[in-house]
C-alpha cells in the first residue's frame, strides 16, 4: 500500500537539487548581519517584490506577526476575514503579541472587498473604539479553499485602505499559488501593500522560511522584533539556499499541483456523500460531507486507504497538493476514492 500525504504543501522533502545548493552554501553569522547567501536571498525576494528591503524569519507565523507588530500601537485594530490565518492559526498572538484587536469580516472565500473595508472603520475621534490602523489580507486563501485575489480586486481594497491612511499587509504564505494563475507580476502586487510575507516552506518546497518584504524602515524595525520573538538564526544561509533554488526552480511548477488538485475536485465529487466542493481554484480542496459523516471519521477511512488529509472543520476535510505529489498518487487516490463510495 503506498501512503499519499495530502495534509499540507509543508511535508516535501528537499530535492536533490535543493540539497545540493544547501550544502555548497556560503555561510556567516546572520545575527552579525554576516551571512552571504541570507543578503542574497533577502535581495532577491525584495527585488521581486519591487520593496527596498526583506527580513528571513523561520515561519509565516513570525513574519505575520512582526508586521502586525510594526505596523501598529497597542489597542489598534486590524481588519481581516474571519478565516484568517493570522486570526485562526497563530496562537492568539495579534493580542499577546500586538496587544490589538481583531475586527473580522466575512469576506467570499475568506477575499475582502472595498466595502468590507470602508463599512469597518472606526471613527477615529470616538474614545469608545480602537483606532483602525491595518488592513491584513490573505492570498492566496486558505480556509476559503485556495481562492485568489486579481490585482484589479486587491487595488480596489487598496485604495480603499490608504485613502483612509490605513497600511496594508499580504498574508503571502502561497503568493506565488496566486501569482501563477492570475500571471501578474510580484512587483505589482507589491506597490499595493506597505509590507508581503512570502513562505518557501509551503508550495515552492524548501524546508523552513518565510521572508517579509517592505521599506528599509519597515525591515529595519522587523530585526529588532525578530529578535525579541527569538527569531534571529546564525549560519541560516544553509536554509536561505533552499529558498533561492525554490524561487529559481520551483515556481511554474505550481501549475502542476493546480491541475493535480483539480483531478482530486473531480474525483471526489463522484463520492456520493460529499454535498460540497469549494472551486478548486489553486492547490488547496476543500470539501464538505454529508452531516451525518465527521470529517474525523472520513480522514481515518482515508488513512486506512493510505492517504492522509487533514480534518477543517466538523464535517470539511482539506487536501493540499505538493511538489512530493506525483501523477501515480492521483491515480491511487482515485482507486482509494472508488472503495470508499460506500464507507458512509
Ligand atoms: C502556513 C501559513 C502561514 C505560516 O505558517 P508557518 O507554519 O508559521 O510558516 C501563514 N499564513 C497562511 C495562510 C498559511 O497557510
Amino acid at each position: 500500500m503506498m501512503t499519499v500525504d495530502f495534509r499540507s504543501d509543508t511535508v516535501t522533502k528537499p530535492t536533490p537539487g535543493m540539497l545540493e545548493a544547501m550544502m555548497t552554501a556560503e555561510v556567516g553569522d546572520d545575527v552579525f548581519n554576516e551571512d552571504p547567501t541570507i543578503k542574497k536571498l533577502e535581495a532577491k525576494i525584495a527585488v521581486m517584490f519591487g520593496k527596498e528591503a526583506a527580513i528571513y524569519c523561520p515561519s509565516g507565523t513570525m513574519t505575520n506577526q512582526i508586521a502586525l507588530r510594526i505596523h501598529t500601537q497597542p489597542q489598534d485594530e486590524v481588519i481581516c476575514d474571519k478565516r484568517s490565518h493570522i486570526y485562526l492559526y497563530e496562537g492568539g498572538g495579534i493580542a499577546s503579541n500586538s496587544h490589538i484587536s481583531a475586527r473580522l469580516v466575512d469576506g467570499d472565500r475568506g477575499r475582502l472587498s472595498p466595502e468590507h473595508i470602508l463599512e469597518n472603520i472606526n471613527n477615529p475621534d470616538d474614545i469608545h473604539l480602537p483606532l483602525t490602523t491595518l488592513v491584513s489580507l490573505e492570498n492566496t486563501m486558505n480556509k476559503g479553499g485556495g481562492a485568489y485575489y486579481t490585482l484589479a480586486q486587491i487595488k480596489a481594497v487598496s485604495d480603499a485602505a490608504r485613502s483612509n491612511s490605513l497600511k496594508m499587509h499580504l498574508d503571502g504564505a502561497r503568493i506565488f499559488n496566486a501569482l501563477v494563475e492570475t500571471g501578474d507580476r510580484p512587483e505589482d502586487v507589491g506597490e499595493l501593500f506597505d509590507t508581503v510575507s512570502a513562505c518557501f516552506s509551503k508550495g515552492l518546497g524548501a524546508p523552513v522560511g518565510s521572508a517579509l518584504v517592505g521599506s528599509h524602515e519597515h525591515i529595519k524595525k522587523a530585526k529588532r522584533v525578530r529578535k525579541v520573538f527569538g527569531g534571529g538564526m546564525r549560519q541560516a544561509g544553509f536554509l536561505a539556499a533552499a529558498c533561492i533554488y525554490a524561487l529559481d526552480n520551483h515556481v511554474e511548477r505550481l501549475k502542476i499541483d493546480h491541475q493535480k488538485a483539480k483531478a482530486l475536485g473531480g474525483l471526489i465529487e463522484t463520492i456520493p456523500y460529499v454535498t460540497g466542493l469549494l472551486p478548486v481554484d489553486t492547490n488547496i480542496v476543500i470539501f464538505e460531507l454529508d452531516k451525518k459523516v465527521l470529517a474525523t471519521d472520513m480522514v481515518a477511512k482515508l488513512k486506512e486507504a493510505g492517504i492522509l488529509a487533514v480534518p477543517f472543520g466538523k464535517h470539511e476535510v482539506r487536501l493540499v497538493t505538493h511538489l512530493d505529489i506525483k501523477d501515480d498518487m492521483i491515480d491511487y487516490f482515485g482507486q482509494a476514492v472508488g472503495k470508499l463510495k460506500s464507507a458512509f
